[in-house]
């Protein structure tokens, strides 16, 4: 349902970016339980999961945030040094160097691949059926605002350099290009029913992506079933807290469905919405950096001719 909405492009930018963060934090405690599980295990909180309070299997301190949000930051960075440009080189480059100084946890396509950039050299993944996880979705955030009023050909050469480091796949680059439509729609303050539409145009395209069917209860890390659940709630509900509370309660890879959703309705919805209880609990040295670098990336996207 549409609701009132920001005005400042800069507000939304910078809610896509907390939003990213804040839903992998809340998402990250809930990783891997099944929805009957979060409702057991939160039955004193009324049977949902609401709160950043740390903790899953990753232990995490309250406020943290996991390799998506880390991976974002990476890509951002290598953007900036670009000058808003990014080469499959890069990326690799920065996902490596990120690998090395130990993440707490790191997907199993983009381990391998990049296992493979430091063996070979070469950046780019061949084109795999097994690499369709989500692991190249989740960071393509700072690629939609550093490519804010691009072409379209300019949009994907962005997505798919990254991409092609960890994830060759013709349904990772269809997930990816229509979250970063849905985010750019959102920061141009587009009407709800032009989301909507790049929603159904990826579903008329990939009939995987069918996400007005049947309701998408533990997602997996499959791309195609972890943009379902966050198409759905995001689709399904009128403000940044309700879409992140309904997608993260559907359990499985709850921290990057909550960081997808966080992007697109933080997109939306502004910075302004998003709960400050939540912003408070995130790791303040996270929330600068995703700060500074939704500034920075979208000055880059305004000032390339
Ligand atoms: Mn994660
Ligand atoms: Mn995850």
């Amino acid at each position: 349902m549409p609701a009132p909405r920001p005005t400042d492009l800069q507000d939304r930018a910078l809610g896509a970016y907390l939003g990213l963060a804040v839903g992998d934090a809340l998402g990250a405690t809930v990783e891997f339980l099944t929805p009957a599980e979060i409702r057991r295990q939160f039955a004193r909180a009324g049977g949902a999961h609401k709160e950043i309070v740390g903790g899953g299997w990753l232990n995490l301190k309250p406020g943290q945030t996991t390799d998506d949000t880390a991976m974002s930051l990476a890509l951002g960075e290598a953007l900036l040094a670009g000058g808003g440009k990014i080469t499959a080189l890069a990326a690799a480059r920065a996902f490596d160097e990120w690998m090395r100084a130990k993440p707490i946890d790191i997907g199993n396509t983009v381990r391998r691949n990049l296992l493979r950039f430091r063996n070979t050299g070469e950046a780019k993944a061949p084109e795999s059926e097994h690499d369709a996880g989500n692991g190249a979705v989740m960071r393509a955030l700072p690629v939609a605002l550093a490519t804010f009023g691009r072409t379209k050909s300019e949009i994907a050469a962005a997505f798919e350099a990254q991409a092609h480091v960890t994830h060759n796949n013709p349904l990772s680059d269809a997930g990816g290009l229509a979250v970063i439509a849905l985010i750019h729609a959102a920061l141009a303050g587009s009407p709800w029913p032009e989301l909507k539409a790049i929603a159904q145009a990826l579903a008329a395209g990939h009939p995987q992506y069918a996400w007005n069917k049947r309701q998408q209860e533990n997602p997996s890390g499959y791309v195609v079933e972890t943009l379902v659940a966050v198409l759905q709630a995001f689709f399904a509900t009128d403000s940044f807290e309700t879409c992140l509370i309904d997608v993260v309660n559907r359990g499985g890879d709850a921290d990057t469905t909550g960081a997808i959703a966080g992007m697109i309705a933080g997109a939306w919805h502004g910075a302004a919405a998003i709960p400050k209880r939540w912003q408070k609990a995130l790791n303040p040295v996270i929330a600068q950096r995703c700060r500074e670098q939704a500034e920075r990336l979208m000055a880059v996207s305004i000032s390339i001719p």
